[in-house]
């Protein structure tokens, strides 16, 4: 579905509405105009951050997640993963949620949030490659095309990282959202509720997770979204228990089997913890494969002077080094690229938003629409019920 962009009004809209994106309007005060921040000098970034907090108190909340960069993470209230920042965000009073991560995440917030709150994201070009890569005319298109095949029993399952028009699309079929750490309780779920599940939109959560549960590598096919059937046969398709939608995680995709086999020869006995938005060859190779939480868990739990390599954003794993200095504590890759999008929410990009904030400005705001909200709340809520 195409999205129109409408500079003249105030919100960005997100679901199969046209969206609408705010402009900030040029007055005279405070920040209006987001260009004259590029040239606030690093030195006053973190004072003038500080000030325009403080008197905003607790009207606001800052999330940050755990990729974010750290001049911009040591402002957050809470840091976390998408789900439980989201959680904590309506759990407070707080009117206005500045959600320091990607779009999706500001979505998510926004249909979880609470009646008075108001979701921001400091940067709409925040993207996430993963959820740009399951477009919601496409998923109507492969589903259409899985019932021309006949009667398949298909339940969609949707990873958190993915738009709120694609969760609202697998609430509205019976189907629920799932993260990387609960991905196999709610595809067991799904398999309670049909033959076949339509795993979104990440392909190696999607295969890591069934080849766990037991379901073998030949009974899972991947959909290409740019090809008829998905460049699979009626056959083929009967045949598949685990439908993987063709997309994956800029980041996590460039580590290779080959980075684990180096990482074990210039380390001797490192253990290696990979996320499972990681390669199925990556994932076979490691010592753990878990959610970030998990990782960080694992290796907060882990006993000093262990060795580890961790295949995930590199902030995280920095951050992780920094903290837990008895343990040796690397990249799987030490040539990782960043998670660019979301490192596209500058300490600038806070600045402005706060002091808009302070001058009584909501700037970028998300919004998902209403029927979409309500559908994509269904899918999250069959979600929460399984824990
Ligand atoms: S790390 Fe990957 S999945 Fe997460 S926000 Fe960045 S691009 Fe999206």
């Amino acid at each position: 579905m195409a999205t129109l962009i409408d500079i003249s009004k105030g919100t960005l809209v997100a679901g199969r509405q046209p969206a609408t994106i705010r402009v900030p309007e040029e007055e005279p005060g405070v920040g209006c105009n987001f260009d004259s921040y590029l040239l606030v000098p690093d030195t006053s970034l973190d004072e003038r951050i500080a000030a325009a907090k403080a008197p905003l108190g607790n009207s606001v909340v800052i999330l940050g997640h755990h990729y974010q960069r750290d001049e911009v993470v040591k402002f957050a209230d809470f840091r976390g993963d998408s789900l439980r920042l989201c959680q904590q965000a309506a759990s407070t009073d707080s009117k206005y949620i500045v959600f320091c991560g990607v779009h999706f995440m500001a979505e998510s917030a926004d249909v979880l949030r609470r009646g008075h709150q108001q979701v921001i994201l400091p940067d709409l070009n925040a993207g996430c490659s993963m959820a740009d890569m399951a477009d919601i005319g496409q998923v109507e298109t492969c589903w259409e095309e899985l019932e021309s095949v006949g009667e398949l029993k298909v339940v969609p399952v949707t990873y958190m990282n993915s738009t709120a028009a694609i969760k609202g699309f697998t609430g509205e079929h019976g189907g629920s959202v799932c993260t990387s750490s609960n991905a196999a309780a709610v595809m067991r779920w799904a398999f309670t509720r049909g033959e076949r599940v339509l795993f979104l939109p990440d392909e190696h959560l999607g295969r890591n997770t069934a080849y766990r549960m037991g379901i073998a590598l030949d009974r899972m096919i991947v959909w290409d979204p740019y090809r008829e059937l998905g460049g699979n046969t009626p056959e083929s398709i009967r045949n598949a228990q685990v439908i993987l939608w063709k997309g994956y995680c800029s980041v996590h995709q460039r580590f290779l089997p080959e980075h684990v086999d180096r990482v074990r020869r210039e380390h001797p006995g490192i253990r290696v913890a990979a996320h499972p938005e990681c390669r199925w060859e990556v994932a076979q190779k490691a010592d753990e494969v878990g959610s970030t939480e998990q990782i960080l868990k694992m290796v907060q739990a882990s006993a000093p002077g262990t060795n580890w390599a961790i295949g995930t954003e590199i902030h995280l794993v920095n951050r992780l080094a920094k903290e837990l200095t008895d343990r040796t504590i690397v990249s799987l890759d030490p040539n990782v690229c960043v998670c660019t999008t979301m490192f596209r929410i500058s300490p600038q990009h806070l600045l402005w938003t706060l002091e808009n904030l302070v001058e009584g400005r909501v700037v970028n705001r998300i919004a998902v629409e209403d029927e979409t909200r309500h559908w994509a709340l269904a899918a999250l809520e069959r979600m929460l019920s399984l824990k």
